[in-house]
């Protein structure tokens, strides 16, 4: 049997800011996917983009966690830990003529809503210049268990996509899919925020899988896309328009008002801890809301 079976989730914030009530949303329903599956729960911390970082947010992150009982599994996972792993793929998708090197600066490409895919055929060094991935011109289809059906065409929405940068920073497409399939992640559950770049990772993902490395489980993972946390303007909660970061004190009450806004049922509970556990007991992901916005006011 595969080494990569058994249920495993994973949470996977960026260090660009603390824990927000929406990043909370979507790490407790990853959390008690997880724990209903009797599966594992990692937490990987996205930093590859490094001028995004903030000083001190993955400190905060993790504290948030624990003080939540979020606890992970595994020892947490840093992305800049793995860089060598990123470039040794790069080199093997190189290997196999599925990647190309682009001189395209930003300024050439505004306005363009997919890359016109101007330097594919120019052979052009991979040293200095930003690394594409081919894509091809046909519909992909993925189910997404709360947002149902989603197709896209890459070359119409986003064209051949960027998986290092000139500087060498590692996009997030890259890293993401890489240690998914490094990890045995079977079962993706993030915010909504993050459904269109999914069909670009499954693509990524097939291409990755041509590559036959031991170190990447094959599996096809579940998607599952949670609606996202709005302030009252209408807009995400997000580190970008300044949602209060998380509180470590009243945790019981907002683990209660998030398991609330995925449509859950009320659970009384005086500790995290007891919180937690019955929240598995009642956890029923069909109830979580359709749409990819929660209603309500979030602080
Ligand atoms: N690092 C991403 C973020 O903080 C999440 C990536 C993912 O869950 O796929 O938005």
């Amino acid at each position: 049997m595969s080494q990569f079976t058994a249920y495993t989730g994973r949470f996977a914030p960026s260090p660009t800011g603390p824990l927000h009530f929406g990043s909370l949303v979507t790490a407790l329903a990853s959390w008690c996917e997880a724990r209903a599956h009797h599966g594992r729960w990692l937490v990987r911390i996205e930093d590859t983009d490094i001028p995004r970082n903030q000083i001190g947010a993955e400190e905060s992150i993790l504290s948030a966690l624990n003080a939540y009982g979020l606890h992970a599994d595994s020892a947490i996972e840093r992305q800049q830990d793995h860089l060598v792993n990123y470039n040794h793929i790069i080199e093997a998708l190189k290997a196999q003529n599925l990647i190309y090197a682009c001189s395209c600066s930003r300024k050439q490409l505004t306005g363009l809503t997919a890359y016109p895919n101007t330097c594919r055929n120019k052979d052009l060094p991979f040293e200095g210049n930003a690394i594409r991935l081919k894509t091809p011109d046909e519909i992909i289809c993925f189910t997404d268990r709360i947002q149902g059906q989603v197709c896209e065409n890459l070359r119409q929405t986003t064209g051949d996509f960027v998986l290092r940068r000139r500087d060498r920073i590692i996009s997030y497409q890259l890293a993401v899919v890489v240690d998914d399939m490094r990890q045995g992640v079977t079962d993706i559950v993030r915010g909504a925020d993050l459904l269109d770049n999914t069909i670009r990772q499954i693509w990524l993902r097939k291409c990755l899988n041509t590559l036959q490395l031991p170190h990447l489980s094959s599996i096809e993972p579940a998607y599952c896309h949670i609606p996202l946390a709005m302030n009252a303007h209408g807009q995400k909660l997000s580190k970008q328009n300044l949602a209060m970061p998380l509180e470590e004190t009243e945790i019981v009450a907002t683990l209660q008002k998030a398991f609330v806004a995925l449509g859950q049922d009320w659970v009384e509970a005086d500790t995290p801890e007891e919180f937690l556990q019955r929240a598995v007991e009642h956890w029923d992901l069909s109830r979580a809301p359709r749409h990819s916005q929660l209603m309500g006011i979030f602080l």
